[in-house]
């Protein structure tokens, strides 16, 4: 009897010139570090602010807005939604690494836009067992840079909420949109 192969195997990525992307990323890194100078810095950011922005391969945070290492805490996920493990990285960034400000940054043209829940549906169709946790699928991207700062400003557990300021960045001119965390609206 033969034993089916790991689901994961075959998708190994190969890229041209041979290896693995992680082979060619570790290989990228040696270069780095042989150029590295130890920069003597603590941990915490120096110009005490957390950014929260989606994973999106288009957005170089860093390039985008000015910043230099050391400078912030980034934390990044799908959509850059503010959830329950989001909170739990702002909450060590305030209170154990001294920020004291909140960036959040959407996206135009994310693919959570073009998701919905059913995405958890389909999940445990195919696997029998539906994630704990949400997609946090969204339409209006503004209003989901709302709901992010919301999410911010009431959290118990961040002694500092004041500046929480939320964007959306246009992946074709890289230009930030600041979003009223009022609605106009409404
Ligand atoms: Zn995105």
């Amino acid at each position: 009897m033969s034993t089916p192969a790991p689901r994961l195997a075959q998708s190994t990525s190969r890229i041209p010139g041979g290896g693995t992307v992680t082979d060619r990323l570790v290989e990228s890194n040696r270069a780095y570090a042989a150029g590295f100078v130890d920069p003597g810095m603590g941990a915490r950011p120096v110009l005490r602010v957390a950014v929260v922005a989606c994973m999106d391969a288009r957005i170089d945070l860093h390039a985008a807005l000015g910043l230099e290492l050391g400078d912030c805490h980034t934390v990044r996920n799908a959509g850059g939604v503010v959830t329950d493990d989001t909170i739990r990285s702002l909450t060590i960034s305030q209170r154990a690494l001294g920020t004291r400000s909140v960036v959040l940054i959407h996206h135009t043209g994310c693919g959570l836009q073009s998701l919905t829940e059913d995405f958890r549906i389909e999940l445990e169709m195919e696997v029998g067992q539906r994630p704990a946790w949400a997609v946090e699928a969204f339409r209006d991207v503004d209003q989901d840079v709302r709901q992010s700062m919301q999410r911010v400003r009431t959290s118990p557990f961040l002694p500092y909420t004041d500046d929480v300021r939320g964007f959306v960045f246009d992946v074709s001119t890289g230009l930030l949109r600041e979003i009223d965390p009022i609605d106009p609206r409404h």
